[in-house]
């Protein structure tokens, strides 16, 4: 019988997950997570996305990367520069 690495318990789906060499065995996503996900280096909530990886470490979004003083950030630069244009004033 499989015994779940952070809580300890026997009961439930057991599953193991592997990463970079390290493998630990859950009885939930919410145990898995706490185990195996990253911490962002800024806020220190784990990232479930795709973190932001850069060298001086790893941030759940550009947002965070940019306030721990990373300006300037490698790839993923943000595309959200929609412009909100107000409808023209079409009245008299
Ligand atoms: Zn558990
Ligand atoms: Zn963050």
């Amino acid at each position: 019988m499989s015994t779940c690495d952070v809580c300890g318990s026997q009961e439930g789906r057991m599953f193991t997950v592997s990463m970079g060499g390290q493998t630990g065995t859950f009885d939930s996503f919410e145990c898995a997570i706490h185990m195996m996900a990253p911490a962002c280096e800024h806020c220190g909530c784990r990232i479930l996305g795709h973190p932001i990886e850069i060298k001086a470490g790893v941030y759940c979004c550009t947002h965070c990367a940019r306030e721990a003083g990373n300006a300037h950030l490698p790839g993923h630069a943000e595309h959200s520069t929609v412009a909100v244009v107000p409808p023209a004033n079409s009245g008299p």
